[in-house]
């Protein structure tokens, strides 16, 4: 009997991602990297204002952009502008709030359909956490993000009942998907962050791999997205991912990115 192709309980991990990009279609072809900002470049702490990327992966995703087989993509939850400021590598996209809002060389996009939070809603989720003290409620523009990492002792049950309730008054405009002690409010629409990532790979000449690395239960959309005609890579200790690798720990992504920017691939400039 031929064994099971289902690539969701078949992931590889470190030493075959290793292999992978030591292959010659790898090593030679143009890749553009996507990949996910906390958790992943990032390490996640209690406060996402926080949030800030070491000196080294700085330098990896500047060396990387320099490539001219090589692009990068940052995409996150964040509003866009959050993103950038965090980021700040210059010449590279990045796509805020899950992809629904893109800006890099030669393109800057908001996905039409997306509504945005208004303010009665904000205000409306802003009382309702009132009763829950240290969760907080940070606003994106286009969706907002209900943080309860630091809160003690509440109910997150009820929390998220509480923001299923302040919802259901809104019709189909938002849904609820939980992350990392987030919930997050995101404009009901088919599109995530590997829409994001086909989009700028749709605009760029030629022919260009993907590359998707993410840390979430919210980046497994965007690794069915893509499909697995990119390379996805999940990171954290779970047993099955929609990704084709699944990887341990955070702290391999910069080998990873270190690996991609060492590539024997012409490392020309612009
Ligand atoms: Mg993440």
């Amino acid at each position: 009997m031929r064994a099971r192709e289902d690539h969701e309980t078949r992931n590889g991990g470190w030493e075959r991602l290793q292999a992978r990009l030591s292959m010659a279609d790898f090593v030679g072809g143009r890749l553009l990297v996507g990949l996910d900002f906390d958790g992943t470049l990032a390490r996640i702490v209690d406060r996402p204002h926080l949030a800030a990327l070491a000196a080294q992966t700085r330098r990896l995703l500047v060396r990387l952009s320099r490539r001219s087989d090589t692009k990068v993509a940052i995409l996150s939850g964040r509003q866009l502008d959050d993103l950038k400021r965090r980021v700040a590598v210059s010449g590279i996209f990045y796509s805020g709030n899950h992809g629904l809002e893109i800006e890099g060389p030669d393109i800057r996009w908001t996905h039409p359909r997306a509504g945005g939070v208004d303010r009665s809603l904000w205000r409306g989720l802003k009382s309702d956490l009132a009763e829950f003290p240290g969760a907080f409620i940070e606003h994106k523009g286009l969706g907002a993000a209900v943080h309860y990492r630091a809160a003690r002792r509440v109910s997150f049950r009820r929390l998220k009942e509480r923001i299923q309730q302040r919802m259901a008054g809104l019709g189909e405009r938002f849904r609820l998907l939980s992350g990392k002690k987030t919930f997050d409010l995101r404009p009901n629409l088919r599109w995530d962050k590997g829409h994001a990532l086909e989009t700028i790979r749709r605009a760029l000449p030629g022919v260009w791999m993907a590359v998707f690395i993410g840390d979430d239960v919210t980046d497994e959309e965007a690794f069915r997205t893509i499909g697995p005609k990119a390379l996805t890579v999940r990171i954290g200790r779970v047993k099955a991912s929609s990704a084709t690798y699944i990887i341990p720990h955070r702290r391999l992504v910069d080998s990873v990115l270190e690996k991609i920017a060492g590539r024997s691939g012409k490392e020309a400039r612009h």
